[in-house]
């Protein structure tokens, strides 16, 4: 059983898909990993500590996926990449599979089983393999730092002798993951915080943080749950009334992050351009969700544009600038489910294609788009 560790593709990506520790426990399992040159370098990670940790270290990406039976990258490889892998090796990453058809079909005919670890199930076994929930955290903590550096006032409250500087109010808007986590880094740097969210179950989590719940609190909003826990898209009568409520909210702020998001589906607007106009300058509104379409109007993706003396930060890829510490919990989690595809006493590869885990996230196999949720329109 050969694992393989490929440097990212994409020369934007800083994180890496393994670690010394992580190759130690492949090694234990019975595996002999490769890890391609430099791979670890942007998450400070050095070719030595790989090998330190009983990897092979191989010059470029075709040496190191020859032969390997699973490849483990951060993002889904470019499809030219694709045709140094051997027919029918796994192929484990975050996909990015909404709206990808084209990349799809490409690794279908490359014959890889890819699977897509964001397309996890959220269930009690699956945790520990959850890259949504440890990517997402790191970037709502992430959020925080990066407003504090762009804001040109301190975010406690200080009592000096020169006098007294207030608080900063901070609004986060969606209290998932990413949501809370900003919410406890903000209280924890002495900000005043509230937050939104339309699940009615994050209320308490947003309360229990020691924030302020702020939401339109009607029949829809009880109901705005799915099964798996994620938001629903909410109806345009609902976006109406709690747009006006958070714009007075937010004329009130000194800094807003946005995290909301729904699977598969373009990030809600929630903030608009007068909401922002509404600000005072010196403000700073961080778009989590700027990947995905954005929840800030004025938001540019990768970019901290200025508008009314107020910042918008849009940064891509944030867990990517915790490349440290966002691979090693990536590493552990990519870990945790390739575990689960091993035959631990015999020490091969032993696919249980039945197992709702491989059944969740595989998207193709046999030169085929498997998974029902991605199926080639006619
Ligand atoms: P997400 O990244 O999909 O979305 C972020 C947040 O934005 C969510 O809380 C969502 O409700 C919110 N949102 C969407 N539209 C909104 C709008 N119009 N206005 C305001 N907020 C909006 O969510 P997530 O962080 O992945 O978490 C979703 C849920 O899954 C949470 O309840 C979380 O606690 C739960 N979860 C469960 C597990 C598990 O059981 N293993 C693991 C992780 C998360």
């Amino acid at each position: 059983m050969r694992i393989a560790v490929l440097s990212e593709t994409d020369r934007a990506e800083a994180r890496v898909a393994a670690t010394p520790e992580t190759v130690k426990k492949y090694i234990s399992l019975g595996a002999d990993v490769c890890v391609q040159a430099g791979a670890g370098e942007r998450a400070g990670i050095s070719d030595a500590e790989f090998e330190a940790a009983g990897a092979a270290v191989a010059p470029g990406a075709a040496e190191a996926a020859k032969d390997a039976d699973i490849v483990l990258t951060v993002r889904r490889p470019e499809a030219a990449a694709l045709s140094l892998f051997k027919p029918g090796a796994i192929l484990v990453a975050i996909m990015d599979p909404y709206g990808q058809d084209v990349a799809l079909k490409a690794l279908a005919d490359a014959g890889v089983a890819a699977f897509a670890m964001e397309l996890m199930p959220r269930i009690t076994r699956a945790q520990v393999m959850d890259v949504l929930s440890s990517q997402a955290n790191l970037a709502g903590y992430r959020a925080v730092i990066d407003a504090a550096a762009e804001y040109g006032r301190a975010m406690p409250m200080m009592m000096t002798a020169a006098g007294t500087v207030p608080a900063a109010r901070v609004f986060v808007m969606g209290a998932g993951v990413a949501g809370l986590q900003a919410i406890a880094t903000a209280r924890r740097l002495g900000a005043v915080v509230s937050a939104t969210d339309v699940r009615p179950a994050a209320k308490e989590q947003v309360e229990s943080l020691g924030a302020k719940f702020v939401a339109v609190e009607d029949e829809e909003f009880r109901q705005a749950e799915t099964a798996g826990g994620y938001a629903k898209e909410m109806s345009a009568e609902y976006r109406a009334k709690q747009a006006a409520l958070v714009a007075s909210h937010i004329a009130k702020q000194d800094i807003v992050i946005t995290t909301a998001l729904i699977p598969g589906r373009p990030a809600p607007r929630l903030v608009t351009r007068e909401m922002v106009e509404s600000m005072r300058p010196g403000s700073v509104v961080v778009d989590l969700a700027v990947e995905r379409g954005g929840n800030v109007e004025l938001a540019e993706p990768g970019r901290v544009v200025t508008h009314n003396g107020v910042k918008i930060v849009g940064h891509l890829n944030v867990p990517g600038r915790l490349a440290a510490t966002a691979s090693s919990l990536y590493a552990r989690n990519l870990y945790a489910f390739v575990e689960t595809l091993v035959d631990k006493a015999a020490k091969t590869l032993a696919v249980k294609w039945d197992d709702e885990l491989v059944k969740a996230t595989c998207l193709t196999r046999g030169g085929a788009i498997v998974h029902p949720a991605f199926q080639p329109t006619a």
